[in-house]
């Protein structure tokens, strides 16, 4: 019998930062990749680009100190030679590659100044009776100061010491074509020789832990997601008195997406649990209305609203558009943002907090301290993926206080439980379907599907920087003819001050050469009311072109707009092309979207230009943003909030995942034992991110 190794408090430390905080975790501390020592490539026969082993004699060994203190060995092997190369190196590799000992090197080719070298290659003194190994070497992900040998060793007796059950029942394992846990986790610590699809991560043992970690995934929200129906939230009945008086003042009327939506969600508000629906449609296809109804519901029933945008833009607009549909109806929102005056901050945290309001508009102002609300039934987060988790945890906190004041027994019961909003989320940024099965399992989902009739397609053109001028003029006739513009400036390395800069000489720049035109500017830099009389000049007509940073990305709504032009469009993601290009095409009117690109493109920008010039569906987009950037970048707010995969990869193992929510029903349902397993092994340390 082995004994458990004992570890050193210091590399507990060490594990720890790797996420291993329990012997068990060591055993999902998988390889990122393997090396091959099981053979040896003649100098003579290897190539830049490859990773070799190669074995030979020094026959060189210098210390250079251009341009910095260097190690360069030479190794020679049948009269071939190639360079070693160290920049960091300790005294005991200038011994161990001294001149005359024989080496044996492994690690990546490239053709240096010399000829081919190998940069920090892995180096060991070989006698003649060394062995070569006989099975593929792991290199685990590890952290400063932890060794590979080091990791090596505790995982080699963990797999001797740690119990380790297959949690998935037999039914499940045959039908599936799984591989048993144990026997995987072995065969990927200890690969043998002929194990194929280790490196692409296809082979069987890598499958059946994809399966597992995608399970254990798929589990947890569900439990996440049950354990949302314990909770308390006040039931909002439909009762209609304002819903239906302002559907019958709008304009137009709803769309069947629309009117589905609102269905479920105005549903989800009558139940005593708290709601958290992501509601998903298009830029452009009508949620601010679905948002509209829902405040009403809430209203209805006599609980305040909050309803909170990423941008003072946005919330400006939300706030203007519902007080034109909602003061008809007597009732006033309020406004708050963190650029309110001080006097006028507190003149509208006293009406929130009194009751006084039932609906607050406003940026994520809204959710500090000292903002209280009287009795909050619903929050609504506009373009929610604009959000940190910070906002998001604020908000939950920010439920959590208004709740044991003003607690109300559920069916008649009084329970001792607390009561808390219920939450609409909104986004434009649609999540394709792999995402949304896995990272966002424990929301619910509504997604409208149609635009509103009436929209022309947006045309896109793309025009190299050279032709600028040309661009002008299209802009200036356009204008001419009583159509509205935008005009984008770039994004400079994420830097406000450069990009506000290069805005207001572009600015300057128009209206130099277009003196007949009524040009505006509009920044993230400028004051609130400076910027909300020059969206609202641009709205109303009198300006006919805005210059403008990225602060319209998202919801600015302007139906009259119809041209717009995004400069340096090669900088900017295609989530962000695709929510700039949406704010024009609102109208009747044909719109077109000019994609300004300057030259040289790199090959990921070439790509983004094609997929936005090619496409105008954005869950299409979204597909292949995520196929570009991986679902890391995509979650955006999310990311840190849910436990990534370390395995899986949606994308690739999409049957996987389908598989996995199938048996996560089953297990739930009839091995609970072994969904606890599930739980325990995959999420122990995990579990706390998943309540934000
Ligand atoms: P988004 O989903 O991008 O937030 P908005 O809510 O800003 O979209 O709506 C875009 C535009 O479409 C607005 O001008 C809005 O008044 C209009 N709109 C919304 N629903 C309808 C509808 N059913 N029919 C016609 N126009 C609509
Ligand atoms: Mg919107």
């Amino acid at each position: 019998m082995t004994a458990p190794a004992k570890i050193a408090p210091a590399t507990l430390a060490k594990l720890a930062k790797l996420g291993i905080h329990h012997r068990a975790d060591l055993l999902l501390h998988l390889p990122l990749r393997y090396e091959d020592e099981t053979r040896l490539s003649p100098i003579a026969t290897v190539e830049p680009g490859e990773t070799a082993q190669v074995q030979g004699v020094i026959t060189h060994s210098e210390i250079i100190f251009k341009p910095r203190r260097t190690l360069v060995c030479r190794l020679q092997d049948n009269g071939d030679e190639l360079y070693l190369r160290f920049l960091n190196f300790y005294p005991s590799q200038t011994k161990l590659l001294a001149v005359d000992k024989k080496i044996r090197a492994i690690g990546e080719v490239r053709m240096g100044y010399y000829g081919l070298e190998m940069v920090h290659p892995k180096c060991r003194a070989v006698g003649d009776e060394t062995q070569l190994a006989t099975s593929l070497t792991p290199i685990y992900p590890t952290t400063a100061g932890l060794s590979q040998a080091t990791l090596k060793k505790l995982i080699a007796n963990a797999l001797e010491v740690v119990q380790a059950p297959d949690y998935l029942p037999e039914k499940f394992l045959n039908d599936l074509h799984l591989q048993g846990y144990i026997e995987s986790i072995r065969l990927l610590h200890t690969p043998d020789m002929t194990a194929a699809g280790l490196a692409d991560r296809t082979h069987p043992s890598w499958r059946r832990i994809k399966f597992d970690e995608l399970l254990a995934q798929q589990l947890s929200m569900r439990v996440h997601h049950k354990e949302r129906s314990l909770r308390i939230a006040p039931a909002l009945k439909s009762k209609g008195h304002y819903t239906k008086a302002l559907l019958k003042a709008l304009p137009f009327k709803l769309t069947r997406a629309q009117q589905k939506v609102f269905t479920e969600i105005s549903q989800d508000l009558t139940k005593p649990h708290p709601m958290q629906r992501l509601l998903l449609g298009d830029v452009g296809s009508g949620k601010t209305i679905v948002a509209a109804l829902a405040a009403l519901q809430a209203i209805e029933n006599g609980y305040q609203v909050a309803l909170m945008a990423p941008t003072e833009i946005l919330a400006e607009q939300h706030y203007l558009k519902l007080s034109d549909w909602l003061t008809p109806l007597g009732i006033k929102p309020v406004w708050l943002s963190g650029s309110l005056k001080k006097k006028d901050k507190r003149i509208a945290c006293e009406k929130i907090a009194s009751g006084e309001t039932m609906l607050a508009i406003g940026t994520h102002a809204l959710f500090q301290e000292q903002v209280s609300f009287y009795k909050l039934g619903l929050a609504i987060v506009d373009e929610q993926h604009k959000f940190g988790v910070q906002q998001r945890l604020a908000l939950h906190a920010k439920g959590k206080i208004e709740k044991s004041v003003h607690a109300e027994p559920v069916d008649g019961k009084t329970d001792k439980k607390t009561a808390e909003p219920h939450q609409l989320m909104m986004s434009a940024t649609p999540i394709p379907r792999t995402l949304a099965m896995s990272y966002y399992a424990d929301l619910d989902v509504s997604v409208i599907d149609e635009l509103p009739p009436g929209r022309t397609p947006v045309i896109t053109k793309l025009v190299s920087d050279s032709r600028r001028c040309e661009v002008f003029e299209r802009v200036r006739a356009g204008c001419m003819t009583g159509q509205q513009a935008y005009w984008v400036c770039p994004l400079i390395d994420e830097s406000e001050v450069l990009q506000l800069q290069s805005a207001q000489e572009t600015y300057q720049q128009l209206c130099d050469t277009f003196p007949e035109l009524r040009v505006g500017l509009v920044h993230g830099k400028m004051d609130s009311s400076e910027k909300v009389s020059v969206m609202a000049a641009f709205k109303t007509g009198q300006l006919q072109l805005l210059v403008a940073t990225t602060v319209i990305e998202v919801g600015v709504d302007v139906p009259n707009a119809s041209l717009m032009v995004i400069d340096h469009a090669e900088r900017m993601g295609l989530a962000q092309l695709h929510q700039l290009r949406g704010r024009v095409g609102r109208g009747a009117n044909q719109s077109l979207c000019i994609l300004l690109y300057q030259k040289p493109l790199s090959e990921l920008a070439r790509t983004r230009l094609k997929v936005i010039f090619e496409n105008t569906d954005g869950f299409e987009i979204a597909q292949q943003d995520l196929q570009l950037r991986g679902p890391g970048e995509l979650l955006g707010a999310r990311q840190s909030g849910v436990a990534m995969l370390r395995f899986a990869d949606i994308n690739a193992d999409e049957d996987l995942l389908d598989h996995a929510r199938i048996v996560a029903d089953e297990l739930l349902r009839d091995y609970p034992e072994a969904a606890r397993g599930y739980l325990h092994r995959w999420m122990a340390n995990k579990h706390d991110y998943l309540h934000v």
